[in-house]
């Protein structure tokens, strides 16, 4: 089969647009799709420093890849963040894989771990949870967030940039609706301009399957082996669920999350009358203290 666009021969069907696309077309599909998202939601301003929050996984290393190669032509430069949860036999990997790939392009790297700024590793500070039931991963995001965030005063960037998908935020948006924490979905608003720090999501409407064939196509080294507590939360039954859905009825993901899009800036505006400041880090917050300083002070307690 030839590409839509060229005389190449088709790699990838894209199936909810009925495109089929050769492997140099639809990289240039994901650099354009990305850039797009970038203008639309004022992600990234001329003379800027982004922080890219570099996991070492697929989305990360691509959304690092594209940044550099668009970063010229958009006037802002790259730092990178990386934060070792200090999960044993896990992050090795993926430090080693993000280290190199930030040589060979050129960006300035940093790690942060757990370790250093908490006192504990992510291992240690799951055996002093207070409730058993409170998911592993949800106070590994916690940290995370505050490790990102530490990284991001310390190298002085402007922007942070995370390489989170519309799988990803479909999946986010289900957890809150089944946790009945709506104040969250506010905070899913693509826009971020009037936030104190401002982070953004520039893979916000690309599906995770294709940056997979993204980073296959371009050769990305990433990540193999799987966090050891990846499969513990609901997240993954909720992906299954999705993509099944997908399989039959291709595009519903877009119309989702279209639908998501007009939800969330809609509570953003009632959730903006309610910003505080956190009386313990001074963070921006909806209580009295931060949810990140709450889980903090809890297990210190334990
Ligand atoms: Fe942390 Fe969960 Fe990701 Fe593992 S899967 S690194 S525990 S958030
Ligand atoms: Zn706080």
């Amino acid at each position: 089969m030839k590409c839509d666009r060229c005389e190449n021969v088709a790699a990838y069907s894209r199936k909810y647009s009925g495109e089929n696309l050769c492997s140099s077309c639809f990289s240039r599909s994901i650099v354009h799709k990305t850039t797009k998202t970038m203008t639309k939601y004022n992600m990234i301003k001329p003379g800027d420093v982004v922080g890219v929050a570099v996991s070492g996984g697929k989305d990360s290393l691509s959304l690092l890849q594209i940044l550099k190669e668009i970063s010229l032509d958009h006037h802002f430069t790259l730092k990178a963040i990386t934060v070792d949860e200090g999960i044993p036999g896990y992050r090795d990997e993926a430090l080693k894989i993000v280290e190199e790939f930030c040589r060979k392009i050129d960006v300035e790297h940093k790690v942060y771990p757990y370790n250093s700024l908490f006192g504990a590793t992510l291992e240690q500070t799951l055996e002093h949870r207070s409730n058993e039931k409170t998911s592993s991963c949800s106070i590994c995001g916690v940290l995370r967030r505050r490790a990102i965030d530490f990284g991001a005063i310390d190298l002085k960037v402007d922007v942070i940039a995370t390489g989170h998908n519309l799988d990803d935020m479909l999946q986010t948006f289900i957890i809150n609706i089944i946790s009945g924490d709506t104040k969250k979905i506010g905070w899913m608003d693509p826009d971020t301009s009037e936030n104190k720090i401002r982070k953004i999501k520039p893979f916000y409407e690309i599906y995770e399957n294709e940056i997979i064939f993204y980073a296959f196509t371009n050769e990305i080294p990433f990540q193999s082996e799987e966090c050891p507590h990846m499969n513990e939360g609901i997240r993954t039954e909720i992906r299954n669920f999705l993509n099944s859905l997908e399989k039959t009825h291709s595009g519903i993901k877009n119309n989702m999350f279209k639908s998501i899009l007009k939800i969330s800036s809609t509570l953003k505006d009632s959730n903006n009358s309610e910003w505080k400041t956190c009386s313990e880090c001074g963070s921006e917050c909806t209580g009295d203290i931060c949810s990140v300083c709450s889980t903090l002070a809890n297990l210190r307690l334990n």
